[in-house]
């Protein structure tokens, strides 16, 4: 892969990759990428598939970021049975099923993504000689490119290894197959990035929600109503510096679960305003259904800016011990949920206190979320969204992708869009579903519903739980605390 600026030199910082610079003040760096999550994405006035511009923070390989922060011209072959043009990647590549490595090697054809045609090594000089560059912003006309790419100072190429003449395809899938036997992801990475000259993505990356699959989780309600399928009630909530973002997710029998509602609650969190607002919030009854588990993430990245206090997380969830937990999450843990009680030294005072922590594997239960995501909406245990549900929390809840890192064997949850809040929130919506064991809930249990209930909805002073009654029974503190609330509660929720 070439990369190229004319006359910019601002923003190139990149010593480890190979490079030139000529009199002109036109620096090159050719280098070959590595690992990184890397769509692709058909252009429609082009008919070409361009590769899709990822997620800065997401790609690894220094080069290809390079590349894709410039104008993206890819290197076309036409095909010589349809005669359009396509880019050549490995994906394009065919040789028998379980082929050996030499059968491959012998065997192995590139197919035409537009009408199937089979092409040959030996097509390759005609097919290079004829071949063009393309960005997008242009296409292909009469054999000669059209139009001009996007305004970009920084002009970048790629070219796909398939195009070199010193290396045969039989060669490159072979050496790919070789290293898919031998089960080395480093292998594999290396064939795909030095032969190919491709991001390697890790198969499991391929296997990403689309934000689509989370609109197709909708079912005839409105947000802030009550299915009656629901039975508990459970808040999660996650701290950023300026807000709160939280989901209510309702859960009812095998562990089918509805979103009730979602928001975001804006104020510094560490000042009061915004925990007091959480607190009105999280004791209000929802269709007379009162909030019974809210788990607060206090698992803040040491130099994330946007973090907020775990300090103040602590000193809510002191206040509503019986309702509140803090958790923290760890990347895997086994078992995937775990509590510890902590001793919390308050910033400037004296007197420590005790807190109960909710430890939890991130793994665990972002691997849940998309489990429940994927299960069918006729069967127990799917996850349902209202109908008025926005475009925005679908695309937060898959802003990451699950990869086993390929050195340690471990899975990562990398970021594919910075939004990722109501993502966060869902699973922990899920470890609060998990402690309640709604999994066990039976099939056919629904919320009792009376008379009195009817009325209520249109009543706003008998939806409301009174703030006062509950901060009564905390301060008396009584052994039983518990169970009281969770009599008052039922009483509402009857
Ligand atoms: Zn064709």
């Amino acid at each position: 892969m070439a990369w190229r600026t004319a006359g910019v030199k601002a923003g190139l910082s990149i010593p480890s990759a190979r490079g030139e610079t000529y009199a002109d003040f036109v620096t090159a760096i050719t280098s070959t990428p590595s690992r990184g999550l890397i769509e692709t994405e058909l252009d429609a006035r082009s008919g070409l598939t361009f590769w899709k511009p990822g997620d800065p923070e997401a790609v690894e390989s220094a080069i290809w970021r390079l590349w894709q922060s410039g104008t993206r011209h890819h290197f076309c072959w036409p095909c010589l049975h349809c005669e359009k043009y396509f880019v050549p990647r490995f994906e394009q590549m065919r040789w028998p099923e379980n082929a050996s490595p030499a059968e491959a090697a012998r065997s192995t054809h590139l197919a035409c993504p537009h009408c199937g045609g089979l092409h040959q090594d030996d097509d390759k000089p005609e097919m290079n000689a004829r071949g063009i560059y393309v960005a997008p912003g242009q296409w292909v006309g009469d054999g000669e490119v059209q139009g001009s790419p996007e305004e970009n100072a920084v002009i970048s190429f790629w070219a796909s290894g398939l195009a070199s003449p010193f290396v045969t395809w039989g060669t490159r899938v072979e050496r790919y197959v070789r290293a898919l036997a031998s089960g080395d992801p480093d292998q594999l990475q290396t064939a795909l990035n030095a032969g190919f000259g491709e991001c390697y993505t890790p198969a499991s990356g391929r296997d990403a929600l689309d934000w689509q699959e989370i609109l197709q989780r909708r079912q005839p309600y409105r947000i802030k109503d009550m299915p009656d399928g629901v039975l508990r009630l459970g808040m999660a909530v996650d701290v950023q510096k300026l807000s709160l973002y939280y989901t209510i997710r309702g859960f009812g029998s095998r562990g089918t679960s509805w979103l009730i509602d979602r928001g975001q609650l804006f104020g510094p969190t560490d000042d009061d305003d915004v925990w007091n607002a959480l607190a009105d919030l999280m004791l209000t009854p929802i269709g007379g259904m009162q909030i019974e588990r809210v788990f607060i993430d206090s698992g803040f990245r040491p130099n994330k800016p946007d973090g907020g206090d775990e300090h103040k997380v602590y000193e809510f969830t002191r206040r509503y011990p019986w309702l509140v937990s803090p958790t923290k999450g760890r990347a895997t843990m086994s078992p995937p949920y775990r509590i510890s009680k902590i001793e919390v030294t308050p910033k400037g005072k004296q007197a420590s206190y005790s807190i109960n922590l909710v430890w939890l594997s991130t793994d665990f239960f972002k691997s849940l979320l998309v489990s429940r995501i994927r299960t069918p909406l006729d069967q127990p245990g799917s996850f349902i969204v209202p109908d008025d549900i926005d475009e925005d929390y679908a695309k937060q809840l898959v802003s990451e992708v699950r990869v086993v890192d390929t050195a340690t064997g471990k899975p990562q949850w990398v970021q594919r869009s910075r939004q990722n809040h109501f993502l966060d929130c869902e699973a922990l919506a899920m470890a609060i579903g998990y402690s309640l064991n709604v999994q066990r809930i039976p099939e056919g249990v629904l919320r009792e519903r009376s008379d009195d209930q009817a009325l209520a909805p249109d009543e706003p002073t008998r939806a409301v739980l009174p703030a006062r009654d509950v901060a009564t029974l905390a301060a008396a503190a009584l052994p039983n605390l518990r169970a009281r609330f969770a009599g008052l509660s039922s009483r509402l929720n009857r």
